[in-house]
């Protein structure tokens, strides 16, 4: 675990719309609010573990971190290169030290092409013309993730779920990056091979000193792996906190009902299950106020007028609640 305090990332007021169009002459008719003026950091060598129900725009953020979308507003500093207005030369070079794990990696590989061909892509888009130095490349790194020499030659379709995604692993770790986002690597796999997987993820960041953000909405994953947390609902993030802090002593009500749903490692402790009333409302039209309010089993007054600011409580946890004050 990362005990490192030098920011690798700095997120400052992100913002997120995708342009919903309609009519005769297909103009912007309303804006999905995927991310709304999130900020945070992401420490060098740690694990971020980026938390919340499907829909609630983790992924979203996962993306613009690496420039796979562009995003409408807000800033995004890696080493204090500015990857939200990066272009050309800048933009290539920064792509390089910061790459993308997939939950499905079988998509983003062409059922054509041998997967030793498919992991050394990058190396070749990077410049590494010569064949016989970008397959050493390949195939060290092949060994790293647990593939063999002979798989090299292989189709996409002749693997497994757990190594297809050692194939993902590896060709996000071929261009030796600096931080890698990990979006639901496991949620697609079985649990026996998740933890494979998972401990792989961790021998590959000591190795290589890599930064993960990492996405899931599986609680239980996200606690395996992370050195802090950061829980989303509806385009905010509403908590932060070192692991063990936010799973013993979570403050915020959603992050409480999020984890009433999983069974403690202590039997003697009890756990209240908080139900969720309705669904995650529509990113098109969010409530006002706290955006958690009409689910909130805990809700005042104000919760429905005023939006709820991401304070300190006290150690870094960060909570964005009424009914929380720093201590
Ligand atoms: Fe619930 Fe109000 Fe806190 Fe939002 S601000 S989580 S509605 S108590």
């Amino acid at each position: 675990m990362s005990e490192s305090t030098e920011n690798l990332i700095e997120v400052e007021h992100l913002v997120k719309y995708f342009p919903v169009r309609g009519g005769v002459l297909m103009r912007t008719v309303a804006q999905v609010k995927a991310v709304e003026d999130v900020s945070f950091v992401v420490k060098r060598g740690e694990t971020l573990g980026l938390v919340g129900e499907s829909g609630c725009g983790k992924s979203t953020v996962g993306k613009l971190l690496i420039r796979l979308l562009d995003p409408t507003k807000g800033s995004i500093k890696f080493e204090d290169r500015d990857i939200a207005t990066a272009e050309g030369a800048a933009l290539k070079a920064l792509r390089r030290e910061m790459q993308i794990i997939f939950q499905d990696p079988f998509s983003s590989l062409d059922p054509r092409t041998p997967i030793g061909d498919s992991i050394g892509e990058g190396l070749l888009i990077h410049g590494l013309k010569d064949t016989r130095q970008r397959q050493n490349q390949v195939q060290e790194i092949m060994h790293k993730v647990g593939l063999e020499d002979y798989h090299y030659k292989r189709y996409p379709h002749e693997f497994s779920g757990g190594q297809r995604q050692r194939i993902g692993i590896a060709r996000a770790l071929v261009l030796r990056p600096k931080f890698i986002v990990c979006d639901e690597p496991v949620s697609a796999l079985d649990v026996s091979i998740q933890s494979q997987v998972l401990n792989l993820l961790r021998e590959l960041q000591r190795e290589f000193g890599l930064t993960y953000i990492f996405i899931a909405h599986n609680m239980s994953v996200v606690e395996h792996i992370s050195d802090r947390v950061a829980v989303m609902y509806l385009g905010k993030i509403v908590e932060v906190a070192e692991r063990v802090e936010l799973y013993r002593n979570p403050q915020h009500p959603y992050t409480q009902a999020l984890l009433s749903a999983i069974p403690l490692h202590n039997a003697r402790i009890k756990r209240e299950r908080i139900i969720l009333k309705g669904d995650v409302p529509s990113p098109l039209n969010p409530p006002t106020g706290c955006r958690f309010h009409p689910r909130c089993t805990v809700a005042i007054d104000i919760c429905s007028r005023e939006e709820p600011p991401l304070i300190d409580l006290g150690g870094g946890h960060l909570c964005a609640c009424h009914l929380r004050q720093p201590k």
